[in-house]
């Protein structure tokens, strides 16, 4: 049975790179009817530890996954946080030391230092050189008696070569050589993410390791553990490096894609479209369809079309898909998720009364096609608000300029000086009087009336738009104008 498990350093919130994996993890799961496991590599102590963690799972719980073993579910091999499991790993230290696959070694720093840059000036690759891997008991007491705590080192294997194939990558080979010994347990006894992890994928029955390319490297490593310890050893499948739209690797600085899903969710994406975005990074599916729900996706998912090479993460898309799922979407989902973008910008109250919830409700509508994410609804709606027209260019102030603007203008507020009632149903009838009256009509009618009322060329349908700005606001803005 498959077990898959996606192990975050809870450092900070949920990269779309952890997002990606994470996914990809639950689809090949819930694909092949096997358990996605999340654990949290925490042993790299910082302060954000528990935020991290909650915001990680509340990430992956906005996007619609769900787990079956982890720290709040729980399961047959908890627990499922590296600083919890610290007792379990010291039978294995013990087992590594006493073959003689592992050594203590005292080297400090400076040590370590100096070698490197020795090795440096010589023009190698600088790798531990392996000295306390022949320290006699005399060696060892004297330095203990010094007081230094030593760290434990993997030994690695002269001459060897360690392949291994990649479900993504396909066969990968490393030579040993260019190992040094590397630092298994740290001098506090903390055990450092290449040992530990692969004590945990097995311990937890991890059979397939999905992972960033990053860490390719480390899995000849791991490789040589699992040997040592005689342990079975799971398959991997390293995902390519997303870059941003230059094509350039991305920093976690990089401000021109929207790196963490709590952005997402904060700017009023949708989790499904956010998900379905995910997916194609670095997954393509068979057809043209792009378009995927989350059990779409689980029944075409497969690793054998996930690409080696870069995902481009193209922000554009991304927008464009959420309108998609926008468009798609009920309205009032959508009204409840622009509310709150309204209420903080200061253009609505933390109550509605039951007329403003009608109002906001046809304002959301009118937009609701052209919304690529919920915030978006301040700048698109921001005109409705205002009690002065701001133009969108000097262009479309110029129109303004125009003969028959006056006259269009003029009778149109003297229709809405008269109507009885301000209706959405009444406001053609309005322009058609204009029309009656005036003779101008197509653009010279309806684009002077929008431009004077919105301060724009094009917008979303003029006769829902006049009724929304409501009576007031349509006499003091033409007013304004005459
Ligand atoms: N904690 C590691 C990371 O966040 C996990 C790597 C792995 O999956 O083995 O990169």
């Amino acid at each position: 049975q498959l077990r898959v498990r996606y192990a975050p350093s809870p450092t900070g919130h949920l990269h779309i790179g952890g997002a990606r994996t994470a996914l990809f993890d639950y689809l090949m799961a819930r694909k092949h009817n096997g358990q996605f496991i999340i654990r949290f590599e925490d042993t790299d102590q910082t302060r954000h530890v528990e935020s991290g963690i909650a915001s990680q799972l509340e990430g992956l719980k906005w996007l619609g996954l769900d787990w079956d073993e982890s720290i709040d579910v729980g399961g047959p091999f908890a627990p499922y946080r590296q600083t919890e499991r610290l007792n379990l790993y010291q039978p294995f230290i013990d087992q590594l030391l006493r073959k003689g696959s592992a050594y203590h070694c005292y080297c400090s720093e400076e040590d370590l230092e100096r070698e490197r840059a020795e090795q440096e000036a010589k023009g190698e690759m600088p790798r531990y050189s392996g000295k306390c891997c022949h320290l006699t008991p005399e060696q060892a007491e004297r330095f203990e008696a010094e007081g230094r705590k030593p760290s434990i080192r993997f030994r690695v294997p002269e001459d060897r070569v360690i392949s291994f194939d990649d479900r993504i990558r396909g066969h990968v080979e490393f030579e040993s050589n260019g190992i040094g010994d590397f630092i298994i347990v740290r001098p506090d006894g903390i055990p450092t993410y290449n040992f530990a992890v692969i004590l945990d994928d097995h311990l937890m029955q991890v059979n397939l390791v999905i992972r960033g390319e990053e860490h390719l490297s480390n899995t000849p490593r791991q490789i040589l553990m699992y040997e040592a310890l005689e342990m079975p050893v799971p398959d991997f499948a390293h995902l390519s490096l997303i870059l941003n739209q230059d094509r350039k690797k991305m920093s976690k600085r990089d401000e021109s894609i929207i790196q963490f899903i709590q952005q997402y969710k904060e700017l009023g994406y949708l989790p499904e479209a956010v998900l379905n975005f995910i997916a194609l990074l670095g997954w393509s599916p068979k057809g043209e369809e792009e378009m995927f729900t989350r059990d779409e996706l689980i029944e075409q998912f497969d690793l054998d079309r996930v690409s080696k090479s870069p995902a481009v993460f193209d922000m554009d898309k991304l927008n464009w898909m959420n309108n998609q799922y926008i468009k798609q979407a009920d309205l009032s989902r959508i009204v409840a998720l622009c509310l709150p973008h309204l209420q903080k910008a200061g253009l609505l109250p933390a109550d509605l009364s039951d007329e403003q919830q009608e109002w906001v409700n046809r304002l959301v509508a009118l937009y609701q096609e052209r919304m690529h994410y919920a915030a978006e609804i301040v700048p698109l709606t921001e005109l409705f608000f205002r009690d002065e027209v701001e133009y969108e260019n000097e262009e479309t102030k110029a129109l303004l300029g125009e003969e028959h603007v006056p006259i269009v203008l003029r009778s149109f507020l003297e229709q809405v000086g008269q109507a009885v009632s301000f209706t959405v149903e009444q406001i053609p009838v309005m322009l058609k009087a204009v029309q009656r009256a005036t003779g101008y009509k197509g653009k010279q009618l309806f684009m002077t009336i929008r431009v004077a009322l919105t301060g724009q060329m094009h917008g979303p349908d003029l006769n829902v738009s006049v009724f929304l700005l409501g009576k007031d606001k349509v006499i003091s803005r033409l007013n304004n104008l005459l």
